[in-house]
């Protein structure tokens, strides 16, 4: 868990830099070897049963990147993950979108 809210802060990070000021997309962001990883490893959507998603909730990482109306972060629970990056995702579309997009 950890890992991953490391990995959320981290977009967050990304996403306010290059939101504000489109030139520094192209900035100082080493591509890291997670991110190849996501992008082009093998990942499969992998169930999470109610046994084990009681110990570890698992929140879809690009749900919960969307702010709804209100302004907060939406929080949406998912019942998949992805063992390879170790995060939860919606199977669709969010487990495709997480894996194409090198943005993130
Ligand atoms: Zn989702
Ligand atoms: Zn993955």
């Amino acid at each position: 868990m950890r890992q991953v809210e490391f990995r959320m802060k981290l977009i967050e990070r990304l996403i306010q830099v290059t939101g504000c000021n489109p030139s520094t997309r192209r900035g100082p962001f080493p591509k890291s070897e997670e991110n190849v990883v996501r992008l082009t490893g093998r990942h499969f959507p992998s169930y999470v049963d109610e046994s084990e998603s009681r110990k570890k909730s698992r929140k879809c990482v690009l749900c919960s990147l969307k702010i709804n109306e209100n302004g907060k972060r939406v929080r949406r629970e998912s019942r998949f993950e992805c063992k390879n990056c170790n995060v939860g995702l919606c199977v669709a579309p969010c487990f495709e979108i997480y894996h194409m997009e090198p943005n993130l």
